[in-house]
């Protein structure tokens, strides 16, 4: 009897993930969108910020009596990979009329009028912290790996990270931020905010864990991507999130 009721509180989590993954096929998309990504995010227990999604400006004043200002807004669309290059993502808003302002912005710009609109992300900030980036991508032969690196100048031109095959250990992920030449700007080198090394531990197990995001839907993921989550020193945010599908 109570082998049976952890086997039906264990598909709850399993299926809810799996709808989103499922919507996004039906729809012939080859990647969840943002708010989809982060909504498979957070049903693994990863923290993502609060967030509405919304057509147009128009519907900016309601969706603002639901977050917290300060905001950020992005643009959803399929055609855009990079939303800061395109001009698609503002933060630091604080008011529905900042909100407008930027939305009108973007639906204005050409890069983006070209583009098929989802619609905009409009999202509560992270608290302030240091960028890091988690990863997962298919291996023909081991399967899924996780990756972790430190934000920025770090991943994209240093290229420090440092990669696992999945499932790891406590003592993996421990051992994957050690492995990182600049580990020591997590504890607050340089005039840093230390950032918690618990809160990322934590968020490498609900990637690249037993159970984690990776393992469980090995099927159907072929990259995953958190860049960045924001790392404060007690807390780890996923504020982008893209995963890409077999
Ligand atoms: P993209 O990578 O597609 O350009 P992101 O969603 O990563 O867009 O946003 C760009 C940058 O804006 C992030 O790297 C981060 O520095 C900042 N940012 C985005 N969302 C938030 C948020 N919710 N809180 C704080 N900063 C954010
Ligand atoms: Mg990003």
């Amino acid at each position: 009897m109570v082998l049976q009721m952890f086997a039906v509180m264990n598909d709850i989590p399993k299926m809810i993930p799996q709808k989103l993954i499922e919507a996004a096929r039906a729809q012939q998309r080859s990647a969840l969108d943002e708010q989809a990504g982060k909504s498979l995010l957070a049903s693994y227990g990863i923290s993502v910020p609060q967030s509405l999604t919304v057509k147009n400006a128009g519907e900016v004043d309601a969706a603002m009596t639901k977050l917290r200002a300060p905001v950020v807004v992005k643009i959803m669309s399929p055609d855009i990979l990079h939303k800061s290059d395109a001009g698609g993502v503002k933060v630091g808003l604080k008011s529905a009329t900042e909100v407008k302002d930027a939305i009108n912005a973007m639906a204005a710009s050409p890069q983006i009028k070209a583009a098929r609109i989802d619609g905009y992300l409009i999202e509560e900030m992270a608290p302030a912290g240091q960028e890091i980036v988690i990863g997962g991508l298919r291996d023909p032969y081991f399967g899924p790996l996780v990756m972790v690196g430190l934000g920025g100048i770090f991943v994209e031109v240093l290229r420090d990270v440092s990669f696992r095959i999945c499932p790891i250990t406590r003592l993996d992920a421990e051992e994957m931020l050690d492995d990182l030449k600049g580990a020591a700007v997590l504890a607050g080198a340089r005039g840093r905010k230390p950032a918690s090394r618990a809160a990322i531990v934590d968020a490498l197990l609900k990637v690249g864990g037993e159970n984690g995001l990776l393992m469980t839907h090995a099927d159907d993921i072929a990259e995953a991507d958190i860049n960045p989550m924001i790392v404060s020193d007690n807390a780890a945010v996923a504020v982008d999130a893209r995963f890409i599908l077999k």
